[in-house]
């Protein structure tokens, strides 16, 4: 049976393309009726093949959008104390409104410490304590961008989540805390899964909304979802073929979810889509200040 037209795939792609075109729009009038440009510093410690490849996206979709990216390339032996420096100039610089470090850095710096170097009125990426607190008392300033993506995603369902059971595998700070935060904060009712968690399948089993952000090829399993759910698949895993796959069993699971996320091409192009819209509430906020 040709299952494909009944399989209701969530376009990441073709959605984070429509955020970035109407980013663009109020970039231009940014410019022309306020005349600023929004720009995004982007920091790259060492020489990570993954890490350059993100860095060098995220660059080009804010030439893409009209926002003005300032590119930092440092290399692996850099001291915290020059990237910290670096860090204080980018707060000090007026023409930037986004200040985001690539992770991960080299192991002799401390990621928590550059986090928090970062002014959290500069930090696109959600990750200072400051914001991640502001998330957490329901008063959201800059949110994480994966999560945040995610919920747009899943706002294009048409699915209202109030009163609806979700499930967040994994509880890494940067996806499943703060993705558990933002289905809170629309009243869904909220379980978080992780390694320790007991009859994991279990918990799974009643959710009407399932995000799998967990690092595993395939990890959930068609048995797992009930009938409907919708579906979102963080993961990004490289095969020993060197193909992509996600941390959904997507041959299975789309037989079963009323929406779900394809790997790539689902959230994955929502992230960056979201870090431009931060930068450009950043810069709105800088001329709200003036
Ligand atoms: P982390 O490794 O930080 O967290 C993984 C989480 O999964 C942990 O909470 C861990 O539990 C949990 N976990 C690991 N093994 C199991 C298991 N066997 N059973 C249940 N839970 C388990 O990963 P991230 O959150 O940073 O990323 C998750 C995935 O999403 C990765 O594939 C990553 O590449 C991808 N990703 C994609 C992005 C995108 O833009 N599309 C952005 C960010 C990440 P515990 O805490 O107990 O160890």
């Amino acid at each position: 049976m040709d299952t494909t037209e009944t399989i209701n795939i969530i376009d990441g792609k073709a959605r984070a393309l429509e955020v970035r075109e109407a980013l663009k729009i109020e970039v231009d009038k940014l410019k022309a009726e306020d005349k600023i440009t929004p720009g995004l510093a982007v920091v790259l410690v060492g020489e990570d093949p993954a890490s350059a490849v993100y860095v060098r996206n995220k660059s080009k979709a804010c030439e893409k959008a009209g926002i003005e990216s300032f590119k930092h390339t440092l290399s692996a032996e850099t001291a915290e104390d020059e990237l910290l420096a670096l860090i204080d100039e980018l707060n000090k610089d007026s023409r930037i409104d986004g200040i985001l470090v690539q992770l991960p850095l080299p192991g002799h710096i401390d990621e928590d410490k550059v986090i928090e170097a970062i002014t959290p009125e500069k930090d696109v990426d959600g990750f200072h304590p400051f914001n991640v607190g502001k998330l957490m008392t329901g008063k959201p300033v800059f949110e994480s961008c994966t999560p945040l993506g995610i919920m747009d995603l899943i706002a294009s369902t048409g699915i209202e989540l109030k009163g609806k059971d979700a499930v967040v595998i994994g509880r890494s700070n940067i996806v499943g805390k703060p993705m558990a935060m933002m289905l809170l904060a629309e009243h869904a009712t909220v379980t978080i899964v992780h390694s320790r968690t007991q009859n994991l399948p279990e918990k799974v089993r009643g959710a009407d909304v399932i995000v799998a952000a967990v690092g595993i090829a395939n990890f959930v399993k068609g048995d797992w979802v009930k009938e409907g759910a919708v579906v979102i698949d963080v993961g990004i895993n490289r095969l020993d073929d060197g193909t992509l796959t996600g941390d959904v069993d997507f041959a299975e699971v789309s037989q079963k979810a009323s929406a779900i996320t394809p790997v790539p091409g689902g959230v994955g192009p929502m992230t960056i889509a979201m870090l431009l819209k931060n930068t450009v509430k950043s810069a709105k906020r800088r001329i709200a200040k003036k």
